[in-house]
């Protein structure tokens, strides 16, 4: 069997008022960072993570870089950060002088694993960034008690997990701060985008004042610090306020994707295992990931080659921090995050895909695993 068209991985779904609200940009002129539908945007996010502000901003990067600044992270200080996540983590990070410190993950969830983080706090650590990976949330409870102990700030590295929940609180709700990026690929979209989510309302004062140069709110032009230019325009909030309108659309999709996914391929977990979901999450799927077992002996990379030449898109999952030279360690010890990183990958998980597309990536699936064990 072969199908037409190559499938995607990821792909926006503009299908609600984008098109209407850009356009009312366009008709009116407010295409630049004021307008209606930045505060729209925001307000509804708020609302929608359960918070009290909500910051937009240029991407999902500098969403985490805000935080760490209005926190006065810098040079000397460290951080802890999961290894096994996006580069962007690390990067914010790195942008304030700041060392990010890593930590290997779970073999469960995927995500940093609370049990390996104490030994990595020193008298410099100044707070922990989380990241829910690929939509699954992580394991908070224990987080927050080892902040709390130690007196450090937790930012919730969102960016892939807009909606999922941990013991029914929302992602971004947990934690002091919480970051998002609606980037093409992720589960709303703004184009670039990104989000910050906070009840702490002097650190939300603070984050809007560097976010926009740090001009002085009570005279204009004046400027008592170095700030940025961070912010997220009109044009971006219309798509975004038409995206988050349909959220519950969007996140049912993935849900369908996935579980139609985990029916279907369950019962192969000789070959290979999905990242599953534990009792207290609610996984948002942002993307469906596959863990080869050790008994299929092709690599990975071959395995994604067969399913391309299939006409299937997959991508493989992040390369651990530790792994890479920016923040490269000669003697690292984070067997959990080579394992999985090496072995995983993602499959199409866009909200479009059609039942027998889902039953041809299946098929295909099983037999190249099945075919080289
Ligand atoms: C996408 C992503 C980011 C960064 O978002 P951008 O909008 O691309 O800057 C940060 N962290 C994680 C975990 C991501 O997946």
């Amino acid at each position: 069997m072969k199908v037409a068209e190559r499938i995607t991985l990821a792909s926006p779904v503009l299908n609600g008022n984008e098109r209407e609200y850009v356009l009312d940009c366009i008709d009116t002129g407010w295409i630049s960072a004021n307008g209606k539908y930045v505060t729209k945007f925001e307000e509804k996010f708020a609302e929608f993570c359960d918070v009290k502000h909500a910051l937009s901003c240029a991407n999902g990067t500098v969403a985490i870089h805000l935080p760490l600044l209005a926190y006065g992270v810098g040079q000397g200080d460290e951080i802890i950060i999961p290894t096994f996540t996006y580069i962007a983590t690390a990067n914010a990070v790195k942008y304030c002088g700041a060392t990010p410190v890593l930590v290997d993950c779970e073999n469960d969830s995927w995500n940093i694993d609370p049990k390996k983080m104490e030994e990595k706090i020193t008298p410099k650590t100044k707070g922990i960034i989380v990241v829910h990976l690929y939509g699954h949330p992580v394991d908070m409870d224990p987080i927050m008690e080892i902040a709390q102990k130690h007196n450090l700030f937790v930012i919730e590295d969102a960016a892939e997990a807009h909606g999922a929940e941990y013991n029914g609180k929302v992602v971004g709700s947990i934690g002091d701060v919480g970051t998002f990026s609606f980037f093409g690929n992720k589960v709303i979209s703004t184009g670039e985008g990104g989000m910050i989510t906070t009840n702490n309302s002097e650190l939300a004062e603070k984050m809007r004042l560097l976010r926009g140069q740090a001009m002085d709110p009570k005279k204009r032009y004046w400027f008592n610090e170095v700030g940025y230019n961070y912010r997220m325009t009109n044009l971006q909030a219309a798509v975004g306020l038409g995206q988050l309108e349909n959220i519950d659309w969007h996140l049912g999709q993935r849900r369908r994707v996935a579980e139609s996914y985990i029916v279907k391929l369950s019962q192969f977990n000789d070959v290979f295992t999905l990242q599953p979901e534990m009792p207290w999450a609610k996984h948002t799927y942002w993307m469906v990931s596959i863990l080869l077992a050790d008994k299929v002996k092709a690599s990975r990379d071959e395995i994604m080659a067969l399913l391309e030449a299939d006409g299937i898109e997959t991508r493989p999952l992040f390369y651990p921090m530790h792994q890479m030279p920016p923040y490269y360690e000669e003697h690292s010890n984070y067997p959990v995050a080579d394992q999985i990183s090496s072995r995983g990958f993602n499959i199409p998980t866009n909200a479009t895909l059609t039942d027998e597309q889902i039953d041809y990536i299946c098929s295909r699936l099983v037999f190249h695993c099945n075919n080289n064990l």
